[in-house]
């Protein structure tokens, strides 16, 4: 590797490591810039695309199209290639990559029920591309070097076992077996952000306190050991949820 190149991105990474969270104004580590994890989030989507094809289901697809549609203007991100789709499968998840890939599994539509539950985990998803909570992820599991290597060597030519790592941190590494739990302060963070996205977006954020019940009952059982431990607990967040409403509903215009 060129050192020159590696030193301008060791320092790019120094400039970008400070960074404010828009919404809360938490303060969070990123080594990776905006327009690189944006990079990284299309190849990564192309992937995933590979293994699962879109579902066939007409009024599924219409559905998460359009509440992506209403987010997408919520959310004031011109320079993201948004796009919204449902997949084959029974996954009970979700992603919002960051540049914009948005995409639901089947399996967790009947759970989200109609367009008010998509936009409860919509705003959600998408509120943990917009605070950048993966490149956090990456920051902290992976550290300035690593993160500098795999930027020098190319965005775009990412190694396989760096993808398969980048796709579990940023949640959408179902099709990996293992989904790395995201920390407790960037669910919240995403639960909090994402009410307000979705109110802006002209959805009750009221139905979040519902869907997040039914999560909870198609769950049980099935929550392996880590996401038990490193996950708000159902009650919780729903508390959270309740507290944080009222400033949601300020932004809500529709009933
Ligand atoms: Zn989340």
């Amino acid at each position: 590797m060129n050192r020159k190149a590696f030193g301008l991105i060791l320092l790019g990474v120094v400039l970008a490591a400070c960074a404010t969270v828009e919404y809360t104004g938490r303060r969070q580590l990123s080594l990776i810039s905006a327009s690189q994890e944006k990079e990284l989030g299309g190849d990564a989507y192309e992937e995933i695309r590979k293994k699962y094809p879109l579902s066939k289901n007409r009024a599924y697809q219409a559905r998460i199209r359009e509440v992506g549609r209403r987010i997408q203007l919520v959310a004031e991100r011109p320079d993201f290639d948004w796009e919204f789709n449902v997949l084959e499968g029974k996954e009970i998840n979700a992603f919002c990559l960051p540049g914009g890939k948005v995409a639901f599994w089947e399996g967790i539509m009947p759970i989200t029920g109609d367009a008010t539950g998509d936009a409860v985990v919509m705003g959600h998803e998408v509120a943990h591309a917009l605070a950048r909570h993966g490149a956090e992820r990456m920051s902290q599991a992976l550290g300035a070097q690593v993160i500098g290597e795999i930027l020098a060597a190319g965005v775009g030519k990412i190694k396989p076992g760096f993808r398969d790592d980048f796709l579990k941190l940023y949640g959408a590494g179902a099709t990996l077996g293992l989904v790395l739990p995201w920390g407790r302060a960037q669910e919240s963070e995403a639960d909090h952000i994402g009410l307000i996205l979705m109110a802006k977006a002209g959805y009750d954020p009221r139905a979040a306190v519902g869907f997040w019940q039914r999560m909870s009952q198609a769950a049980k059982g099935q929550k392996p050991p880590e996401f038990l431990s490193t996950h708000p607990s159902d009650e919780r967040r729903i508390q959270q949820i309740k507290q944080w409403l009222p400033e949601a509903l300020q932004h809500y215009r529709g009933g």
